[in-house]
Parts: C-alpha cells; structure tokens; sequence
C-alpha cells in the first residue's frame, strides 16, 4: 500500500495502559478517582432519552455559553468545543504547522505533540527544562520554520508550572502561537486564561477528563480570541462532540463548587502522597496536578512499576532518554493511595 511518506516513518503514539476495569488500582493515566458530579449523570440521562436520531449542535452551543461564564469569558465566541483535547491539539498543529514546518515542545512533557507533528510530515524540536524543570530563554526564540510553540502547564511528567508573567514573557518574544495546555490546571493556584484576552498569539486548551472525572466521555475545549477560534472551527469535523458528551459536559463545567470540593480533596492527598514518599528516600518533585513525579534513591524504578504491578497496583514508568527516569503516581482515593504506599514499602524492602 502506497501510505503517505509522513505515516510510513513514524512511530505509533501510546497512551496509558487501560486494563478492564476491576482488576489493578489504576494510578496511570491521571483520571479523577471519584465520579463526575451528581448533575452529569443527570444530563446524560436526559440526552439518552432525547432526540438521538438528530445531528447534535455542530458547535455545542450549551457548552461554549456555561463555559464562557464559568470562565468568566467575553462569550461563547471565544470557545472551541472538541472531543477531548487531544482533538483540539490536531485541529491546533493542522491549523498552524504544514509539512517541512516545526513545532516546539518542552523536554520532557506530553509526547503526543510530536506525534501529531510527525502525522503532518512536519518536525519537531525539543527544548530541555533546565534547573529543576524552568524554562530557558531558547524556549522563546523565533525562526522562519517554527510555527507552533506547545507548553504544558502544570507540565506532565512533571507537575510543575511556568507562572502566567514567564508564559507571557515567553508569548510576547515569539512570533508564532504559544499553545498552554492546561489540562492538569484546576489542580494549580495560576492560569493563563488572562494572557489570552491580552494576546492573539496566545491558545489555551482545556479538558474535562482530569479534574472533572469525565475521561470517558471526551470533551475538551480550546479558549482564544474570537477571530482565532472562527479560523480553527473551519477544520473541525461538522459533529466533532455527540449530543451525550455535550449534555454532559455543559452539566460539569456548571457544577464549580463540586469541581472546588473534589479539588480540594485530591490536593490534600496528592500532598500526603508527597511526604509520604519522600520519607521513603524518594525525591519528589513539588506538584501543582493530579499525579506526583517521583525518583528513589536506589534509582530501580522499573522493578517497584513491576512489583506494584504484579500486587495489582499500576502506576506509570516513564524513561526519557538523556534525561532519566521515574515513576509518575496519580493522585487516587485515599485508600487506593494507602494500598500503593504500603505496596512500595515492600517493593523498596525486596530490593537485594
Ligand atoms: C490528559 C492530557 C490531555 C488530553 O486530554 P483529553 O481531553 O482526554 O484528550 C492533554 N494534554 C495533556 C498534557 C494531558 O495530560
């Protein structure tokens, strides 16, 4: 078969590790341990019995206006309503990077942008955090072939953030879009969502499958100035978001004090989860997500991923060549997270 060159070459992007459900405590993928909120369910069960023989909303409507004043945003205007974020993050490097171009991306973070760079025949650089996951002014450099600049923010394996005045700093000396990705911010103290009201160059992206528990059912949002999101909308598929994902994302964006509730609630154990590890000789990167990037002493990380695997626990083992590797934990129940810290205990006590 004659496969596009850009296809032949590349390398399939994994993600997490999903096993059926029941069998392992899952701490890999950084889901929201607990339920949506009580409303979501609600609204899905009204969308089932709704008019599904129907397209939905091509432009999910319901969503972009509970989410403009969630957001405290201008209006509906300035949001694009996608299946997932992942979604969003095609319609971003197929809207700005053609083939031969560039993006950007940190080092290490989320390695499906060069994924997506490598399905457009494009290339992509990567720009190593230096001194403990900063960003060096190399980030913020301009040349003819870059097109896209992507920062995750908290990042991922990390949970570190740039604070929005660095994420300007770094918009304002480029001269191409600044993507933050902010799947992971509800969990943090900062965002950019200011920055884009103040810049055109700078793309927000959103989704609701971290904080808000709703992975499984795809919906993700990209907030930029309005003339920016009619130019993007031209790529999106005509039904990108179903009926049911759009009722019940419009129903999740709406519930902010359940959102605060279940924040809160994660943070405190993603901090326990910190001390706890930490007095067990590993060191832990302060986090601002729902996961903890953790490294031990004994530096055997693949072995206690392997013993917490074999005990049904499952966790992420993340290599990045260069650099080093680790362990990244999501932040689970209180019991899940009780069950993995005495499962590591004795996955460190079997090492010979
Ligand atoms: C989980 C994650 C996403 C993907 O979110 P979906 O809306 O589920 O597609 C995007 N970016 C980062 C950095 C993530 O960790």
């Amino acid at each position: 078969m004659n496969y596009r060159s850009a296809l032949a070459q590349m390398k399939p992007y994994t993600p997490g590790e999903q096993p059926p459900p029941g069998k392992f405590i899952k701490l890999n993928t950084n889901e929201n341990p607990y339920p949506p909120a009580p409303a979501v369910v609600e609204a899905i069960r009204a969308a089932a019995s709704g008019p599904l023989n129907r397209y939905p909303d091509p432009v999910a409507t319901s969503f972009r206006r509970a989410a403009a004043d969630a957001l405290s945003l201008p209006g509906p205007e300035w949001i694009l309503a996608g299946n997932g974020s992942d979604e969003i993050l095609t319609i971003l490097v197929r809207g700005f990077v053609g083939e031969g171009q560039k993006l950007r991306l940190p080092y290490p973070s989320y390695i499906l942008y060069r994924t997506l760079a490598d399905i457009q025949g494009a290339a992509w650089e990567q720009t190593p955090f230096v001194d403990d996951w900063k960003l060096p002014a190399a980030f913020g450099h301009s040349d003819d072939d870059l097109k896209l600049v992507l920062l995750p923010n908290p990042n991922s394996p990390s949970g570190t953030i740039v604070p929005p005045d660095e994420v300007a700093a770094i918009a304002d000396s480029l001269t191409c879009p600044l993507v933050v990705d902010e799947a992971y911010v509800d969990f943090a103290d900062d965002d950019c969502l200011d920055l884009v009201r103040q810049n055109e160059n700078v793309l927000v992206t959103r989704t609701m499958s971290k904080s808000y528990g709703l992975a499984g059912v795809r919906f993700g949002f990209l907030v930029a100035q309005p003339q920016v999101i009619a130019e993007l909308a031209k790529i999106k598929d005509s039904y990108n978001c179903d009926a049911i994902s759009i009722a019940a994302a419009t129903a999740a964006i709406s519930s902010q004090d359940w959102l605060a509730d279940v924040v809160a609630k994660m943070n405190t154990t993603r901090d326990r989860m910190a001390s706890e590890l930490s007095a067990m000789g590993f060191r832990v990167t302060p986090s601002h997500a729902n996961f903890v990037w953790c490294q031990h002493s004994s530096g055997r990380h693949s072995e206690i991923y392997e013993y917490l695997k074999r005990n049904q626990i499952l966790v992420r083992y993340m290599a990045f060549p260069d650099w080093g590797d680790g362990l990244r934990i999501s932040v689970g129940t209180d019991d899940q997270i009780d069950a993995c810290l005495l499962m590591i205990g004795r996955a460190i006590g079997s090492l010979g």
